[in-house]
This record gives C-alpha cells, sequence and structure tokens, in this order.
C-alpha cells in the first residue's frame, strides 16, 4: 500500500527515509506535473510541515536557504547585493502563483536544463546540504546537479538547505533570461553574472548559462577574459570573443542550438552589463 506522511520534525523526516523509499513533495509545482494522472506508485513524503526548513538564516560564515523557502520568501529577504541575480530569477520564475509556493530547492532537486535558478546559484558558489539518519554533507552545486533530472541525491537524503559562503556574497550581480514571450514561459536560455568592482576594475567575475547544455555551466574562459578589464565597452568586446565552449545546447520547439549560442553570447552580456551597473549605482532588488 502506498503511504502519505507529514512529518513535523527533520529527525522524523530522516527516520522515515531511511525506513523505506519516498518521492519528497514540497511546493509540488514539478511533482504534480510530473506525477499528471497516473496513479501514485511510490510513497509521498511531504515536508510541507517541516516548519524550521523555510526561512533564510545567516551564520558568522554562511547564508543558508532552508529547503522549503519559497521564491518569494527569497524575494522578501534582505540579502546582499551579489543575491540580486538570484532574486531576479526567483521573480522568473512561473507566475506570482508559483513562486509562493515553489521552493528554491525544488528547482535544483528537479534538475531541469531549463531552471531559472541554478545559473545565479552557481555565480555565488553555493553548496547544497544534504542529510540522512546517518550524514550531513554538502556539495558544490556543479556536483549535486549530474544531468538532466538527475541529481546526487542518494537514497534515504532529503535537501535540507542551500548555503552560500559569505565569501562568495559579494560584489554585485544580474540575471537575464530569453523566453518565448515576456512572461510565465520557460527559458530558451538565462545567464547569471556576479562582478567584484575595485576601482572601476573587475577584480573578479563568475559568470554561468543555463539552458545551452544539460545542465546550467560556469564560462571559465568569459570570466577569465572579464578579470582585469576596465568597466566600459572592454567588456561587451571580451564577451563577444571569448570561448564559451562549456555549452551545447540542443534544437528543441523552443529554438536552434544556433540560435541558443548566439542568444546565449547576448545576454551575457547583458548580464555583466546589469551587474555592472549595479556596482555603479549601488541598487539592490527591493522587495
Ligand atoms: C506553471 C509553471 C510554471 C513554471 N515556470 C518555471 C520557470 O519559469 N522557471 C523555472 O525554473 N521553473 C518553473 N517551474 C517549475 C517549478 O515551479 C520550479 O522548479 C520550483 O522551484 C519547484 O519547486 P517545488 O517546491 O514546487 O518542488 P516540487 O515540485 O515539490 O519538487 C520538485 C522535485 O524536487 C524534489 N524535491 C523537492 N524538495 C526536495 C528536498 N528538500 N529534498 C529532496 N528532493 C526534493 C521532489 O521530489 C521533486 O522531484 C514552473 C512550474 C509550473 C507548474
Amino acid at each position: 500500500m502506498i503511504r502519505y506522511a507529514k512529518p513535523t520534525t527533520i529527525d522524523e523526516a530522516l527516520t522515515l527515509l531511511g525506513e523505506a523509499s519516498w518521492s519528497i513533495l514540497a511546493g509540488g509545482t514539478d511533482f504534480y506535473p510530473t506525477q499528471g494522472a497516473k496513479p501514485f506508485r511510490e510513497n509521498v513524503l511531504d515536508i510541507n510541515g517541516l516548519a524550521t526548513l523555510r526561512g533564510i538564516a545567516e551564520t558568522d560564515s554562511h547564508w543558508l536557504i532552508g529547503a522549503r523557502t519559497t521564491w518569494t520568501d527569497l524575494v522578501r529577504y534582505p540579502l546582499p547585493a551579489a543575491f540580486d541575480a538570484l532574486k531576479q530569477a526567483a521573480l522568473e520564475v512561473g507566475s506570482v502563483q508559483i513562486q509562493n509556493v515553489a521552493s528554491v530547492a525544488g528547482n535544483l532537486c528537479n534538475a531541469s536544463p531549463a531552471a531559472d535558478g541554478v545559473p545565479a546559484l552557481l555565480v555565488l558558489d553555493a553548496e547544497v546540504e544534504l542529510r540522512s539518519v546517518a550524514m550531513v554533507r554538502h556539495l558544490p552545486l556543479e556536483k549535486f546537479i549530474l544531468g538532466n533530472r538527475r541529481t546526487e541525491l542518494q537514497p534515504g537524503e532529503m535537501v535540507t538547505a542551500i548555503r552560500v559562503s559569505k565569501n562568495a556574497a559579494t560584489g554585485t550581480s544580474a540575471f537575464e533570461k530569453l523566453g518565448a514571450r515576456r512572461y510565465l514561459v520557460i527559458s530558451i536560455a538565462m545567464a547569471a553574472a556576479r562582478l567584484t568592482i575595485e576601482d572601476g576594475i573587475v577584480s573578479n567575475a563568475a559568470v554561468a548559462v543555463g539552458s545551452c547544455s544539460a545542465v546550467a555551466r560556469r564560462l571559465a574562459s568569459v570570466e577569465a577574459a572579464l578579470r582585469g578589464l576596465p568597466v566600459n565597452g572592454a567588456l561587451v568586446a571580451a564577451i563577444q570573443s571569448a570561448s564559451m565552449d562549456e555549452l551545447s545546447p540542443i534544437d528543441d520547439v523552443r529554438g536552434s542550438a544556433e540560435y541558443r549560442l548566439d542568444a546565449a553570447r547576448e545576454i551575457v552580456a547583458r548580464a555583466v552589463l546589469g551587474a555592472a551597473g549595479h556596482a555603479s549605482d549601488d541598487k539592490a532588488v527591493a522587495a
């Protein structure tokens, strides 16, 4: 018989996960569309009773985003400007109704190539906190998402938080999404950039693109080309000539591979200029 459980403590949830195989239900905005009208064949572990997993916290070394934190929670929470790209991505996830229930962690666990949260978390060097009865481990996001719908989540484990080191939560950032229309749309391509600018020079750059490979990727050559440049037209020139070998887009109903590569270069430039602009006017995304 299929079971449904809605634990109220993490210990209870982990004990259940250790005893049997469960599908984890958070906001359900990927879970239910994937399930469709099929009968349930697996136990359902509903994590919406785990109040301690909802919200954002700060320690001496990290920012912690609890696994049940919604996109709206994130947008409303005061965070450093380095998180602006993530907040801008949050405002692009589906509609306001989706953002009100869907979790940041669910976006990662669903592991869609078009998950809007991934590039913005990659440029923050985010880590995923995984818990089981036996242990807690932290994996860099790029090691957590293995491919289209595949993650490093092991039987008995759940994601309990996403954490960002305060060393990485520096500088300014921006996100750009290209869809077939402006609102409520799956990305054809999206990009996030985080820059640290000192005396008008880019001292550090982190750039990631999604929907142009099975898993969103950081662009090492673009990042290297941006470092040391003054904040002027040189940034766009460097992006135009840098290699983007990490990208391997496919042709699909939303766009051809060739179009995606062209579009990726353009939205990377816009995201970098957006991050640089935030640095000059020192604005943060307001709730
Ligand atoms: C109309 C609509 C529009 C959408 N538009 C966008 C969009 O524009 N951009 C975008 O990126 N996404 C979009 N989505 C997808 C979805 O809203 C997001 O991916 C969302 O962040 C998923 O979060 P959730 O809490 O609803 O996850 P759920 O649907 O509850 O779960 C998603 C998956 O993650 C697993 N999971 C969830 N939490 C955990 C956990 N703590 N530990 C382990 N596994 C877990 C679940 O088992 C499931 O496999 C859209 C969805 C809908 C229905």
